[in-house]
């Protein structure tokens, strides 16, 4: 059974409620994860309070030792680590391996911490006057993540919240559990100190413990919007710091002199790789002109037809889509499909009738394809998140942005075209947080912020970058005096600086 990581160990309940876990290539019951009672979490949170009187005051050099030593036994493990992302999500070992790398960027941005830390300083900002800053950590900070990125989107949070002297409970989707506990080990094997870095599986008992306790600082979250939106409520109401990143509907717009071949590369990498399960997955292409969505959609299907769909792990020949994470959402999306179908949505491509989805006893789901989408379809409205790709038709860039503008998530965009004008009109008029001009999947590195607008996040702070470190840190501002004995006087008035 796979437990919590309590002080430096691995811990199980075996009184504990539990729930199965599934290889998703397989269609089979793998193991067993625990759900954590309110208590086991309780007692998780005091012991990271604990670790924190002492973690907080080691030099941010010496924590950021152990995160550079943390990603070099990340990366020589990295074959271990990606087979077993594949075994519990169900996504291709290079894309775990492209997930891993994506997270290790935020160590290594978080090993420059004792740069990143320093605060201000000013001289003299009144006679003998000097002002200074400290960005502080806050305590425990806790993070609850989603299934679709189990390494990537908790390196988004605790390489920045550890670097900055916060303590970590960590409590990850109960769909893949198993790779939060292996990395616990490897930032324990790295020398982190016990306690400071805990992981506690569960689902709703345990995320509301972590949100009502008073001794949890600030939570990041990273999933659906539904649940996005209740965090920040909840958290907020027990006066923590929150963010809360929610679900999305991404659109590439494709204007007339785009290059193809080229957005049909972009989109069959962007649409279907993961099976669709990304955030910044593309799930709408928004074709300028009647003549561009022919070509595409022409361009699409043909590819769809060589498009290799099959188990992520233990292939010669890589395949290039895995299967759905779980029964129930593979059912989900073939619903979404039988809905675009009822609804007049042309359907092109249709993965139900791939072979792999037939004679597979894994959740796989062909890749699908529909045209002439229009916006009151459900297949618009609603993040499917699932392999399949929706093409809409519009006469103009305006009457593509007002589209993209309307909808209620605004996570990531992209635009292809030559013409560096319509670009800048698109990146200024677009209510999307994260905007790729020919880049498909505008995932910010490391050193800059990832995060949506509108429903798509809720709080001011994005993840990472700067924001990350914001996020992580409190200031404090010190303003120093050093008189000579005989400038003491008092003042009534509000102190002005002279
Ligand atoms: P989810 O919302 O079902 O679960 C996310 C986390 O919340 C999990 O740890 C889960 O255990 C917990 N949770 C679920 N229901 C809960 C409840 N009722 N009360 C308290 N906690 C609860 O999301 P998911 O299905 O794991 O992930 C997919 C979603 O995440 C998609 O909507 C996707 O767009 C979103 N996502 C967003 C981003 C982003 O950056 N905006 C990144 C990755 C994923």
């Amino acid at each position: 059974m796979i437990g919590n990581y309590i002080n430096g160990a691995r811990v199980t309940d075996d009184s504990a409620p539990t729930a199965e876990i599934f290889d998703p290539a397989l269609g089979a019951v793998t193991g067993q994860v625990q759900l954590s009672s309110a208590q086991a979490t309780r007692d998780a949170i005091a012991n990271a309070a604990k670790a924190f009187e002492t973690w907080s005051k080691i030099t941010p050099l010496n924590r950021s030792r152990i995160l550079f030593k943390f990603k070099d036994l990340m990366e020589a493990n990295i074959d271990e680590l990606a087979n077993l992302i594949s075994r519990e999500h169900g996504k291709v070992e290079s894309d775990a391996k492209g997930e891993l790398t994506r997270g290790l960027e935020v160590v290594e941005f978080a090993c420059g911490i004792p740069h990143l830390q320093k605060g201000e300083h000013s001289r003299n900002v009144g006679r003998n006057v000097d002002s200074h800053s400290l960005m502080t950590p806050l305590g425990v900070c806790a993070g609850i993540t989603p299934f679709n990125f189990p390494a990537m989107v908790p390196m988004w949070m605790f390489p920045i919240a550890l670097a900055t002297g916060n303590t970590f409970i960590l409590k990850p989707s109960e769909k893949n559990p198993s790779i939060s506990i292996r990395m616990a080990e490897l930032l324990t094997q790295a020398g982190l100190p016990d306690g400071v870095f805990n992981v506690v599986q569960g689902g709703k008992e345990s995320v509301d413990e972590i949100l009502e306790n008073c001794q949890v600082e600030a939570v990041s979250f990273v999933g659906s919007t539904p649940i996005a939106e209740y965090i920040y409520q909840k958290g907020s109401q027990y006066g923590k710091r929150v963010q809360a990143l929610g679900g999305a509907k991404n659109h590439m717009v494709v204007m007339p002199d785009a290059d193809i071949s080229q957005v049909t590369g972009a989109l069959m990498g962007a649409a279907y790789g993961s099976a669709g399960e990304r955030c910044m997955a593309i799930s709408v292409a928004v074709a300028v002109g009647d003549e561009v969505a022919d070509a595409l959609v022409a361009q699409l299907s043909d590819e769809l037809q060589t498009m290799k769909v099959g188990p992520g792990y233990g292939v010669s020949e890589e395949n290039e889509m895995g299967p759905l994470v779980t029964e129930a959402h593979l059912e989900k999306v073939k619903g979404y499909i039988a809905a675009g179908k009822a609804e007049g949505a042309t359907l092109l491509v249709d993965g139900r009738e791939h072979d792999v989805t037939k004679t597979s006893s894994g959740y796989f789901l062909g890749g699908t394809l529909f045209d002439h989408v229009s916006k009151e379809m459900s297949i618009y409205q609603e993040e499917i998140f699932g392999p399949v790709l929706c093409v809409m038709r519009v006469k103009s860039l305006d009457e593509a942005i007002a589209l993209i503008n309307d909808h209620e998530f605004g996570n990531g965009t992209s635009i292809f075209t030559q013409n560096g004008m319509a670009s800048r009109e698109f990146s200024d008029q677009i209510q999307v947080g994260m905007v790729g001009i020919n880049v498909p999947i505008p995932v910010p590195m490391a050193f800059h912020s990832f995060g949506g607008w509108k429903r798509s996040l809720f709080g001011p702070l994005h993840m990472h970058g700067s924001d990350g470190v914001r996020f992580f840190t409190r200031m404090k501002t010190i303003t120093t005096r050093w008189p000579h004995v005989s400038q003491v006087t008092s003042d009534f008035i509000m102190p002005t600086m002279k």
